[in-house]
């Protein structure tokens, strides 16, 4: 989609430091860190949120969830605990509708969330 953002950040027409790459999902900083490391896993593949990748029923739901435990390990954060988060829909915040699992992890997260 071209006026998706992070479609743009796949096709690589808008910058982004990008820290872990597969054939279907890909790993970047966030902008806007909340952590000591904040990642944004996406599939490469659209969809619009959570509820539309989890029915997508293709494993690519299981793809990200993946991704995202690598992004800790290969980060560095995965033995003192991570935290994975999908916003979904705007009165959970989400901003950005392509769907993304936020890795946070580096500090202590404490709960529940705001
Ligand atoms: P949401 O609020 O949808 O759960 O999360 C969207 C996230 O995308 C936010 O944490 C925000 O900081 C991040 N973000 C927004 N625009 C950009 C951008 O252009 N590049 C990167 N790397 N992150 C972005």
């Amino acid at each position: 989609m071209s006026d998706c953002l992070f479609c743009r950040i796949v096709a690589k027409e808008q910058p982004a430091e990008i820290i872990y790459e597969t054939g279907r999902t890909l790993a970047f900083r966030d902008i806007n860190p909340q952590a000591p490391t904040h990642a944004l896993v996406i599939p490469k593949q659209h969809h619009a949120d959570a509820a539309a990748l989890a029915r997508a029923d293709d494993g690519l739901a299981d793809d990200v969830l993946k991704t995202a435990h690598a992004v800790a390990v290969q980060e560095g954060v995965a033995e003192d605990g991570y935290r994975v988060v999908f916003n979904t829909g705007p009165g959970a915040g989400q901003t950005v509708f392509h769907v993304h699992a936020h890795v946070l992890g580096g500090r202590p997260l404490t709960w529940p969330p705001g």
